[in-house]
């Protein structure tokens, strides 16, 4: 299920630009709009969650999937070094956009505040 009027589905349908790394049938990879680090992308499921507080246990493969595709497009954008993954989840973790998303922060030092 996507939603109409939702930033992050409206980027999974198209109806948005993003600069993408990574599509496939479940999830996209797209850079941040407002990079905070040399390398900065986001991955997101193409259907609808909230956030990471909405997950079920039948999320669960595709939170797998998620976390190692930040393995694998992190060494692909040169994250040779390391790299940082965040979910910001709901009003205190600071999330803004209501649609479930990994930060992957990487690049040489220093990085701009999150
Ligand atoms: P959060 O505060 O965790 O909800 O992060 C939302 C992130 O989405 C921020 O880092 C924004 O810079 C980023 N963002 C917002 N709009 C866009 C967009 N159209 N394309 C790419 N990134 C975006
Ligand atoms: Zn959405």
């Amino acid at each position: 299920m996507q939603l109409d009027d939702c930033l992050f589905c409206r980027i999974a349908r198209g109806e948005i630009p993003s600069n993408k790394i990574y599509e496939d049938d479940d999830v996209l990879a797209f850079r941040d709009i407002n990079p905070r680090a040399p390398v900065h992308f986001l991955i997101i499921p193409k259907q609808h969650v909230q956030s990471l507080a909405q997950t079920t246990p039948e999320d669960e493969a595709l939170l797998g999937k998620m976390l190692g595709l930040t393995r694998t497009l992190a060494l692909q954008e040169g994250c040779v070094n390391g790299y940082r993954v965040v979910i910001n989840t709901g009003a205190d973790g600071g999330q803004e956009v209501p649609h479930l998303h990994v930060h992957v922060l990487g690049g040489a030092r220093p990085w701009k505040q999150m």
